[in-house]
């Protein structure tokens, strides 16, 4: 088979695409000159993400959807195939994390994990991928999390919600690739966004959420936590030309933490 280069994105859809690494993703993407549509379940945060990206000259679309809702989902993709005739990207980011160890956590907190994490990414590929195959291909970038390999505790609902990410996208990768369509994950270690805040605030006891996160941040060979835009750049690269034979791939942005032992020499 001849090796074509791929385009650029064009049309790029990004769940989860209003705050956080997905709002990152949104920004990167679009000042690279795609038109992104970010899907989102946050009205207000949308509303904020498309009046600066207009200040900005960026081309960004914004979809209400809560992507644990299968048909809210179906009924975007139908808009956005109306208004583009396809995408070219699909970035899934939208996630959410909750804590407990499997006999403190309730069934209906793992399901609300679930159908948020996995769920709503099988969904949302399953509305989204016969928009890219409309394109004549592209690919799907989902962000897993390095808790798919390596947990800290009482992550068990959310690290089985990464597990079958990583496991999802090699299936996906095998089943589109002769289409053009390439599958990859990143799995980032901790990202300074409104979720890792929010994690701070709720277990930093004495100290200020600040410490807890440099603390985070030194736990990691790089000595501090990502940026959203890192795990952004990253997810670029395997949606675009220059990842052109990467497919499969479970790309780990987590600054060495999973290639690094903590024990001290
Ligand atoms: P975040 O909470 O800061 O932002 C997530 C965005 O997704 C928000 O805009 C939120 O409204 C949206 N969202 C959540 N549930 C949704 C739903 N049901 N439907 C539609 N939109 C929904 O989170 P983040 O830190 O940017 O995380 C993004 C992804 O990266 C998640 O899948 C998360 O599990 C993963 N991740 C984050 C970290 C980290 O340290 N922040 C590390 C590894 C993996």
């Amino acid at each position: 088979m001849t090796p074509t280069i791929e385009p650029r994105p064009r049309v790029v859809a990004v769940t989860g695409g209003a705050a956080g690494i997905g709002e990152a993703v949104t920004r990167h993407m679009a000042g690279a000159g795609a038109t992104v549509v970010a899907l989102d379940r946050d009205r207000a945060a949308l509303a904020r993400l498309t009046s600066a990206a207009e200040s900005d000259g960026l081309s960004v679309e914004a979809e209400q959807v809560d992507v644990s809702d299968e048909a809210q989902i179906a009924a975007a993709a139908r808009r956005v195939s109306e208004r583009h005739g396809g995408v070219d990207v699909l970035v899934c980011a939208a996630g959410v994390q909750r804590y407990g160890t499997v006999d403190e956590m309730s069934m209906d907190g793992y399901d609300e994990v679930m159908a948020v994490n996995v769920r709503g990414v099988f969904a949302s590929c399953h509305h989204f991928v016969p928009l890219i195959r409309a394109r004549g291909g592209g690919s799907v970038v989902v962000v897993a999390s390095v808790q798919a390999y390596a947990a800290q505790s009482g992550v068990a609902a959310y690290a089985a919600s990464k597990g079958a990410l990583v496991a999802m996208v090699k299936a996906m990768a095998v089943d589109h690739a002769a289409e053009g369509i390439r599958v990859n994950a990143v799995c980032p270690g901790s990202v300074d966004t409104p979720m890792l805040r929010w994690a701070a605030d709720r277990f930093s006891g004495d100290r200020s959420a600040d410490d807890l996160v440099a603390e985070w941040g030194r736990s990691h060979p790089l000595g501090r936590v990502a940026t959203p835009l890192e795990v952004a750049q990253a997810i670029a690269f395997l949606a675009g030309p220059e990842a052109g034979f990467v497919t499969g791939a479970d790309l780990r942005v987590d600054g060495g933490l999973t290639a690094g032992l903590s024990v001290a020499l």
